[in-house]
């Protein structure tokens, strides 16, 4: 967040308050004062000493929410994504050793301040794409200690930067090669006292999980939710990514946060996570990234997800995602999501993509949450987002 006391004067704006389906305004201008969002209109007048940043007609928008991230680890799978090019399935890539657990080897050798290192330039990658919420999750170091050290490397990039971090232990990612053949004793040894530690020193959010034939069955992810459960912590879940495996329905009968990824998911899995409030969280990127042939039913989840406004504004769930439009058939120009209409930029020249974001609280008279971003439409032509150049003062 920006400074408690921040001052400043957006004029000129294309204003997006985020309340209701309403296009931005154009020539708009906000002031914000002592941190607060003062005043919305036109021909606001900057009060003395207030700074002025003149928006030359860009978007001015509630900061973007990321709910769905896997920035800690260490290590890069840049062979993976050659072998991508090539061909090879995101299976196939796991079979020979690459995927999360090419990524556990190079996160369980690295401490928290080397985890910190390598994460911060992509966390500074999204605040300046204007994300002011984002959910990380563990996921990579597949024993308690490095688990707990992706989410304490988590922490404390939030206290260090003007984000509002949250995070989600996912140990249930991928079964490590030194528990192979022994599933249960995983869960047992790792996943579920891993998750009471985690609870203990105050570094989980939420409980996440891989429901997959690659990953975890809903039997075991059962398991974990109980645990969940019995810490009072909330659920979610990648499900039905890969094939369909009953993971969307699991996380609607505990009434969890949201399903992710839903590319092998049905209506009727639609319908009980819309009676169960769940949300639905569509990764485009993921989808991109893995050359996925089978989209998501995007069509069967815009009554799906909760539509309590006050919850909204309080918990990053809603689809945050930075799509590399190569202009394909899937290529929307918009995607509805949780009842309302999110814009998604193309451009077919395939530099700087598309964004589909939730919000994180209208932009109207009240605290300045998280506000601030604006839209960095045209590289090298816009200004560096407010929120970036307050992420760099927080670090210098
Ligand atoms: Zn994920």
């Amino acid at each position: 967040m920006q400074g408690s006391g921040a001052s400043v004067l957006f004029a000129n704006a294309r204003v997006f308050s985020g309340e209701g389906p309403s296009a931005a305004t154009q020539g708009a201008d906000v002031l914000v004062a002592q941190g607060r969002i003062a005043a919305v209109g036109a021909g606001i007048a900057a009060p003395d000493g207030v700074e002025r940043i003149d928006c030359a007609g860009r978007l001015l928008t509630p900061a973007l929410i990321d709910c769905h991230t896997h920035i800690v680890y260490a290590g890069n799978r840049a062979r993976e994504f050659e072998m991508r090019l090539e061909g090879a399935t995101y299976a196939e890539i796991a079979a020979a050793g690459g995927g999360i657990v090419a990524s556990m080897r190079a996160t369980r050798g690295a401490s928290v301040e080397e985890l910190i290192a390598q994460s911060l330039p992509r966390l500074m990658h999204l605040i300046g794409e204007g994300v002011g919420a984002v959910e990380i999750k563990s996921g990579y170091g597949l024993s308690i200690e490095a688990e707990l050290n992706m989410l304490r490397a988590a922490r404390k990039l939030g206290r260090r930067l003007p984000v509002r971090v949250v995070t989600s232990w996912l140990a249930a990612h991928a079964l490590p090669p030194d528990y192979k053949e022994r599933r249960a004793a995983y869960l047992d040894e790792v996943v579920l006292p891993g998750l009471t530690q985690a609870k203990a020193e105050g570094l989980v959010d939420a409980v996440d999980g891989f429901c997959e034939h690659l990953a975890f069955t809903v039997a075991e992810m059962e398991r974990v939710f109980d645990h969940a459960r019995d810490l009072g912590l909330p659920v979610k879940l990648h499900a039905e990514q890969l094939s369909h495996q009953g993971g969307a329905r699991l996380v609607a009968r505990r009434k969890g946060l949201s399903a992710d990824h839903l590319e092998w998911a049905s209506e009727e899995d639609a319908a009980a996570m819309a009676q169960a409030g769940t949300v639905a969280v569509m990764l485009p990127g993921a989808y991109y990234m893995l050359r996925e042939t089978k989209a998501p039913p995007v069509a069967a989840f815009p009554q799906g997800g909760r539509r309590d406004g006050d919850r909204h504004r309080r918990e990053p769930r809603h689809l945050a995602a930075h799509l590399a439009s190569d202009g394909d058939e899937h290529g929307r120009g918009a995607v509805r999501h949780d009842g309302r209409r999110m814009s998604l930029r193309r451009d077919r020249r395939g530099g700087e993509g598309a964004r589909v974001a939730g919000r994180d609280g209208p932009h109207r008279a009240g605290p300045l949450g998280g506000s601030g971003a604006v839209e960095r439409d045209k590289p090298g032509r816009t200004r560096e987002p407010h929120r970036l150049q307050s992420a760099r003062r927080a670090l210098a």
